[in-house]
């Protein structure tokens, strides 16, 4: 028997749906949303229903976008002969928020993790290598140092190799403001590994 009454049970449940979201978090927004007025719930679930029918996938880089070709894709100023490689969108923010990459992205959405059963035919590979042709200069592989990432990077760098085109892999180790003391060993090895010359 639920404590709820039918219609906020069902809030409760579709709230725990979303990612992080536990039971105690569901209850807690379902009851905020409860207290809102009522024009602000119709803004909340109209924008969630409009970013849902109006966002695609950029039909070059595969990032979210509304217009496709997406607007890094579309902008003239940006430097079209390097493609950075990421695995999820999100990482597309994080790096225009440095300001520091004028280049083109490739957004793989997920890396290849066979424990997961996700193989390279399950991102998007095949569309990166079809990028990499006239003016392509720089593939950056910028896919998460983890175990998923770095198979990723390996792999798309042997299909890469061939094609003569440089293939890069972001540096990885300290984090700043980190401490030398606490890195783990293979943070510092790669930390080693990516060193560079002052
Ligand atoms: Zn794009």
């Amino acid at each position: 028997m639920s404590y709820y009454a039918e219609p906020l049970a069902h809030l409760i449940d579709e709230l725990s749906r979303l990612p992080g979201i536990g039971p105690k978090t569901a209850q807690r927004l379902a009851f905020h949303i409860l207290k809102m007025p009522k024009d602000r719930v119709a803004n909340l679930s109209e924008s969630i229903t409009k970013a849902r029918d109006s966002i695609i996938y950029c039909s070059i880089c595969g990032n979210f976008t509304d217009i496709d070709p997406c607007s890094i894709c579309r902008a003239s100023y940006r430097d079209r002969t390097t493609i950075m490689v990421v695995e999820d969108p999100r990482d597309v923010v994080a790096l225009e928020r440095t300001r520091d990459y004028k280049g083109l992205y490739h957004v793989l959405h997920g890396a290849i993790s066979p424990l997961e059963g996700i193989g390279p035919d399950d991102i998007k590979i095949k569309e990166l290598l079809s990028r990499v042709s006239d003016g392509v200069k720089e593939i950056i592989l910028a896919t998460n140092p983890d175990v998923e990432g770095e198979a990723t990077a390996m792999y798309i760098a042997r299909l890469l190799k061939p094609l003569g085109v440089k293939v890069t892999r972001i540096a990885h180790g300290i984090p700043v403001g980190g401490d030398l003391e606490y890195a783990d060993e293979a943070t510092l090895t790669s930390a080693l590994e990516g060193r560079r010359e002052m």
